[in-house]
């Protein structure tokens, strides 16, 4: 039961000549008790950085961390009431499972024997590896690993966990499974966790909130759906979702904004959200693009469709994701953008379509900042507040 605060920390790297490498720049964050709150981020971001800042494994440049009211950024690690899982599982490989698991409670407990024995057991049953008590790692399959490395996690009790891509290493479907199965365990144990990964799909199932990292500095801390539809920039807004939202750089002409495939009229309200920015990036998620395949009177009259040819299809099942270029284009030149339709929907490539982007479906951005101007309107699919699993 804890509450983890991180204020301003920084961790500076000094590679020596002047090689001085910020990998995580005064990031704030508080982590509820009982949380599982999911950094992300791209490679390098400094993920793992915070993290091992966080278990005492790094030194910390400049901040604070905090757990309850206590600062921890001199204690020990194996005094902060923290355990840390590792992508690479990190099993001592001479001793069994059961060894691997008692281990961690010997040294971090006095607890007798027999409670000792106790917990390992149903903590055993817990992850179901009973069965395996006996088994040294060599012994296991990855997927088998995995779960005896939570399980010597879970059964020293911490008062925090963390998970640095702790599923990185298993096939894609026990991944999935493992995802859930995590999230149902974290729930059960009620423990602060912070779960590291550069998959934003993991981000997006997993977390009761997730804090995206860019660079070594926090970019948005929110839900996953608050981050999916009101990223604060365009890096969260690019960086959530998948396939990614389509941008388009452009600039504003008189109630216009121009990018170099199309024109697009722009309603007041829109325009007083933009205020006096001038150069801006517009963005629509491949799921907010709408296809017409037959062109009616109306769909010629809105100034918000544009002729568009089918370059590629990607039929993924339930859905087909487009991938289209204006008609106007140098064909051979253009980029792509992408739309997401029904998998039920025949479409084929060399189409010619009409692409309609509609204005309630779209984000601006300023394109020098970054900065969401505005973000796609919400009233059409009701609130985005996600329920924390109980
Ligand atoms: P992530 O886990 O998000 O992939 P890391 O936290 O491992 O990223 O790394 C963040 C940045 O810090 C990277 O640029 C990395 O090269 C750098 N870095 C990490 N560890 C060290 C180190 N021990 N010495 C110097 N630079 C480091
Ligand atoms: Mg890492």
């Amino acid at each position: 039961m804890a509450t983890l605060t991180l204020t301003d920390v920084t961790k500076e790297f000094n590679s020596g000549q002047n090689n001085e490498v910020t990998a995580v720049d005064e990031v704030s964050m508080t982590i509820d008790d009982g949380e599982f709150l999911v950094l992300v981020g791209p490679s390098g971001c400094g993920k793992s950085t915070t993290l091992r800042m966080i278990a005492g494994l790094e030194t910390v440049t400049n901040g604070d961390i905090t757990l309850e009211d206590r600062r921890i950024n001199g204690v020990s690690p194996a005094n902060r009431d923290i355990a840390m899982v590792f992508q690479s599982y990190a099993l001592y490989p001479h001793m069994t499972v059961r060894e691997n698991m008692r281990f961690g409670l010997e040294e971090s407990t006095t607890l007798e024997d027999d409670v000792i024995a106790n917990t390992v057991t149903e903590t055993a049953t817990l992850m179901d590896i009973s069965e395996l008590l006996d088994r040294t790692p060599a012994e296991l399959s990855g997927g088998q690993q995995q779960r005896v490395a939570l399980g010597r996690a879970i059964v020293r009790d911490p008062a925090v966990f963390l998970m640095d891509e702790p599923l990185s290493n298993l096939d894609a479907k026990l991944r999935a499974t493992m995802r859930t199965e995590l999230q149902r365990i974290q729930a059960d144990l009620d423990v602060t966790t912070v779960y590291v990964t550069h998959d934003q799909t993991e981000a997006m199932t997993m977390g009761d909130r997730i804090a995206v990292l860019d660079d070594g500095t926090l970019q948005q801390v929110g839900t996953p759906l608050e981050c999916y539809h009101t990223p604060q920039n365009r890096f969260v807004a690019g960086f959530i979702g998948e396939p990614s939202m389509n941008f388009f750089n452009g600039k504003i002409k008189s109630r216009t904004f121009v990018a170099q495939q199309f024109s697009y009229p722009l309603s007041e309200k829109i325009q007083s959200a933009i205020g006096g920015t001038r150069e801006i990036t517009l963005g629509v998620r491949p799921e907010d693009v709408i296809l017409h395949q037959d062109a009616d009177d109306t769909i010629q009259a809105n100034n918000h469709c544009f002729d568009c040819v089918v370059d590629v299809v990607e039929p993924v099942g339930e859905s087909n994701h487009i991938y289209l270029q204006f008609a106007t284009d140098n064909r051979s030149q253009s980029e792509t953008f992408i739309a997401t339709v029904s998998g039920m929907q025949t479409i084929n490539s060399g189409d010619n379509v009409i692409v309609e982007i509609p204005p309630e479906g779209i984000h601006l951005f300023d394109t020098h900042n970054g900065t969401a101007l505005m973000n796609r309107s919400l009233t059409d699919i009701g609130s985005v507040e996600t329920p924390r699993l109980q």
